[in-house]
C-alpha cells in the first residue's frame, strides 16, 4: 500500500494579530491521494487559502502533523521546505503573481532556475509548455501586454515547469471572465486526466463541480467531504503536457545560472528606478572619486619630493646647529662658522663644503619691485646640490675673495624679470635697495613654483645683506669624496666638528634621514586620507543601505512569488546582495573615471601639482565599493530573505 500523497492530522492554525489570535483552521484532518482532483469550497474567510498555503508548505501549522508522501514536514527547516515546495507543488494564484519585468518565457523558467536545471533545458521546457497552452506566440511578451486569461496560462505553465505532482490553484478563475475561466478549468481537468493531483480553492459551486471530490469548509472546519460521481466529460483541449511523471531532482547547484538570474533581476530593478539608482551610485562615485584623487595627489607630491631628495645623493650631508629640526633653541647657537667650512673642506674624505645662507632681496626693474629669495653659497654649492648651469658661468674661488657684485640667478628669476625667451641676460645689471648686482650665470631652478632665486658668494651676502659681523652659518653642505664610505665619513665629520666645538651642538642629516623624516610626515597624510575615505564611503554605504531597504519593501510581492516557486532564503539573499554590490561597483567605476578626468583637467590647468594614479588605488577603490555593497546591502538582503512567503504574497 503506497503512502497517501498528502496527510493532514489535527491541523490548527492561528494568526496572531494585534487584538488577539484569529483561529483560521481548527482540527483539520484530510488525506489526499495521488491523482485526485479536489475542490475546496467555502465562503470568503472560511480558511481556504490558509489550508492551501499549509498544503503547499508556504505556511507552517500552529499545531498538528503534516506529511507529504509520508514525510513529516514539521522538522524541516526553511530551505528543506523550499526544496519540498519546488519538487512537489506548483502554485496558481487568483492574481497570477507574475513578475512584471520578465517576459512570459522568463517567468515560466524561474522555478527551473531554483531547481538548478541548465539554461538550454529550461528554455526549451518553458517554450514547449507555453506552446502547449496556446501561448507560443506570446512567449516574449511581458505580463502587462497579456490579457488576464493569458497571464493565468503563463502562471499555469510556471506551475508545471518543475513537473510538479500537485497543482495548487487558489481561486484560479476568480479574476477571469467566464470564457477564459472555462479555458483555465479545462486545462486543469486535462492535467488531472494526465495523472496530476489538483487541489483547487474556490467559492464558486460551478467551479467546484469540475472536481471529483468536494470539501466544504466553514469557519476553519471541514463540514463535508463528498465524492462527485458524475463523470465529467473532458473537453479534449489538445494538451501535450510534458509527460515525465517523476519530477527530476537536481542535486547540482548551478551557481552560474542562479548568479545570472540574480544579475538579470538586479539590472531589471536598477533600470526600473533609474533616478534612484543613479543617485545612489553618485554617492558612491563621489566617495571613490575623492579618495582616488586624494591618493593620486598624495602620491604625486611624494614622488616629486622624493626625486628632489634623491638628487642630493647619499654622498651629500647637511650640518645644522642644534639637536634636530625640532630644536627651538638652535637659533642661539653660533658655533657653526665659516672657519668650520674651511676646515671641513680640507679633510681628505670631503670633496667640497659650502655654506648656504638664506635671505630675501628686493630688485627693482622698470620701476617695478620684485622680491626674491637669495642664497649665500660657496663655489662648490652647485656641484654639491647637483644644479645644472644653463648660461654664463658658475662662481670660482676668486669670486669668494672679491665679494663683488656678481650673482647667478635661476631660470625662474630670469623668467620673472626678463621673460622665457630672453637671450642676452648675462651681463645685465640689476638694481637692488642699496647695491647693484651683475648677472654672470643662469642655473636651472630646482622647483617649478617659485618666483625665482638669486645666488651670491657667501662673502658678498655677508657684506651686502646680512652684515659682515655675521660669522656663523645655519647650514653647511658637505659633499663627500667618492672613495669615502658615507656612514663612516659621516661619523668622522661628526667627531671632527664635536672636537672643534667642544660639544656636539650640531646635527647632521643625509638624504636618507631626510627621506625618512619625509616619509614619517606622509604617513600622517595617509592616515588623513584613509579617514576621509572611510567617512565618505560610509556615507555612500548608508545611501546604498537606505535604497536597498526601500527596494526590498517595494518588492515584497516578488520575493513571495520567488519563494512560492522554490527560491530558498539564500537565493533571495544573493539576489539583493548582488544588486547592492552591482550598484556600488558601477559607482566605483564611475568614481574612478571621474577621478581620472579630474586629474587630466587639473594637470592641464596647473603645473604646480602633479598627480600620480596607480592601478592599485583603482583596484582597491573598486574592491572597497564592492565591499560596501556587501556590508551595507547585507541587512536589507537578510530582511528580504527572512520574509514569510505568504505574508509577502499578500502584501503585493
Ligand atoms: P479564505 O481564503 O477562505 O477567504 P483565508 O484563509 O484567507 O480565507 O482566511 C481565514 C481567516 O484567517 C479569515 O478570518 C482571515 O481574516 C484570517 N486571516 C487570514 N490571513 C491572516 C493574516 N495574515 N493575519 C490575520 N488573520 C488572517
Ligand atoms: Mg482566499
Amino acid at each position: 500500500m503506497p503512502e497517501p500523497l498528502i496527510v493532514l492530522e489535527s491541523i490548527r492554525l492561528e494568526y496572531r494579530t494585534g487584538s488577539g489570535a484569529v483561529i483560521a483552521l481548527k482540527d483539520i484532518d484530510l488525506t489526499i491521494e495521488t491523482g485526485e482532483m479536489v475542490a475546496i469550497i467555502g465562503a470568503s474567510g472560511s480558511g481556504k487559502s490558509t489550508l492551501m498555503n499549509i498544503i503547499g508548505c508556504l505556511k507552517r501549522p500552529t499545531a498538528g502533523r503534516y506529511l507529504v508522501s509520508g514525510k513529516e514536514t514539521g522538522q524541516l527547516d526553511a530551505n528543506q521546505l523550499a526544496a519540498l515546495r519546488s519538487g512537489h507543488f506548483g502554485f496558481i494564484f487568483q492574481s497570477y503573481h507574475l513578475l512584471a519585468g520578465l517576459t512570459a518565457l522568463a517567468n515560466v523558467e524561474i522555478p527551473a532556475v531554483y531547481a538548478g536545471r541548465g539554461a538550454g533545458e529550461r528554455h526549451d521546457g518553458a517554450a514547449s509548455l507555453l506552446a502547449s497552452l496556446g501561448m507560443g506566440e506570446r512567449a516574449h511578451h511581458k505580463p502587462g501586454q497579456l490579457s488576464g486569461g493569458q497571464q493565468q496560462r503563463v502562471s499555469i505553465a510556471r506551475a508545471l515547469m518543475n513537473d510538479a505532482e500537485v497543482i495548487l490553484a487558489d481561486e484560479p478563475t476568480g479574476a477571469l471572465d467566464s470564457r477564459s475561466g472555462k479555458d483555465v478549468l479545462n486545462i486543469l481537468n486535462d492535467l488531472h486526466a494526465r495523472g496530476r493531483t489538483i487541489v483547487i480553492v474556490t467559492h464558486d459551486e460551478t467551479v467546484a463541480a469540475r472536481a471529483q471530490r468536494i470539501i466544504r469548509l466553514s469557519d476553519g472546519v471541514i463540514v463535508s467531504d463528498t465524492r462527485n460521481d458524475r463523470k465529467t466529460t473532458l473537453p479534449r483541449a489538445a494538451m501535450p503536457v510534458r509527460e515525465s511523471a517523476t519530477p527530476k531532482r537536481h542535486g547540482g547547484w548551478r551557481w552560474k545560472d542562479r548568479l545570472r538570474e540574480s544579475l538579470i533581476m538586479a539590472v531589471l530593478s536598477m533600470t526600473v528606478h533609474r533616478l534612484r539608482t543613479a543617485l545612489t551610485m553618485l554617492g558612491i562615485a563621489i566617495g571613490i572619486a575623492s579618495v582616488v584623487s586624494m591618493v593620486a595627489l598624495g602620491a604625486g607630491s611624494r614622488e616629486e619630493v622624493l626625486s628632489e631628495i634623491s638628487r642630493l645623493g647619499t654622498s651629500t650631508l647637511r650640518i645644522h646647529p642644534g639637536k634636530g629640526y625640532h630644536d627651538r633653541q638652535a637659533w642661539k647657537i653660533k658655533t657653526l662658522t665659516f672657519a668650520d667650512i674651511t676646515a671641513l673642506a680640507e679633510l681628505p674624505y670631503v670633496s667640497a663644503a659650502t655654506p648656504s645662507i638664506r635671505e630675501d632681496v628686493t630688485i627693482y626693474r622698470h620701476s617695478e619691485k620684485y622680491e626674491f629669495s637669495v642664497r649665500g653659497i660657496g663655489p662648490a654649492y652647485f656641484v654639491v646640490e647637483g644644479i645644472r648651469l644653463v648660461d654664463g658661468r658658475l662662481f670660482d674661488d676668486e669670486d669668494m675673495r672679491d665679494s663683488d657684485s656678481d650673482v647667478i640667478i635661476d631660470t625662474n628669476m630670469r623668467n620673472t624679470l626678463f621673460g622665457h625667451d630672453a637671450t642676452d641676460v648675462i651681463g645685465t645689471v640689476m638694481m637692488g635697495k642699496e647695491y647693484l648686482y651683475r648677472i654672470v650665470g643662469i642655473v636651472e631652478a630646482d622647483t617649478k613654483d617659485s618666483e625665482g632665486r638669486m645666488y651670491l658668494p657667501y662673502t658678498s651676502i655677508r657684506k651686502r645683506i646680512v652684515g659682515s659681523d655675521f660669522s656663523y652659518v645655519h647650514t653647511i653642505i658637505v659633499k663627500l669624496a667618492d672613495t669615502a664610505p658615507s656612514d663612516w665619513a659621516e661619523q668622522a665629520i661628526s667627531r671632527f666638528l664635536a672636537a672643534r666645538h667642544g660639544s656636539e651642538d650640531f646635527f647632521i642629516v643625509n638624504s636618507d634621514t631626510i627621506r625618512k623624516a619625509y616619509m614619517r610626515s606622509t604617513d600622517t597624510f595617509n592616515i588623513l586620507i584613509a579617514a576621509i575615505a572611510v567617512i565618505s564611503l560610509v556615507v555612500g554605504g548608508i545611501g546604498v543601505m537606505n535604497v536597498m531597504l526601500v527596494a526590498v519593501s517595494e518588492r515584497v510581492g516578488e520575493i513571495g512569488v520567488r519563494m512560492a516557486v522554490g527560491a530558498r532564503r539564500g537565493d533571495i539573499l544573493r539576489q539583493f546582495l548582488i544588486e547592492a554590490i552591482l550598484v556600488c561597483m558601477i559607482g566605483g567605476f564611475l568614481g574612478t573615471g571621474v577621478a581620472f578626468a579630474f586629474g587630466a583637467g587639473f594637470q592641464s590647468l596647473s603645473t604646480q601639482f602633479h598627480l600620480v594614479y596607480s592601478w592599485a588605488s583603482v583596484i582597491v577603490a573598486v574592491l572597497c565599493s564592492c565591499g560596501i555593497g556587501l556590508l551595507f546591502g547585507y541587512i536589507p538582503a537578510r530582511n528580504a530573505s527572512r520574509l514569510d512567503p505568504v505574508e509577502a504574497l499578500l502584501r503585493e
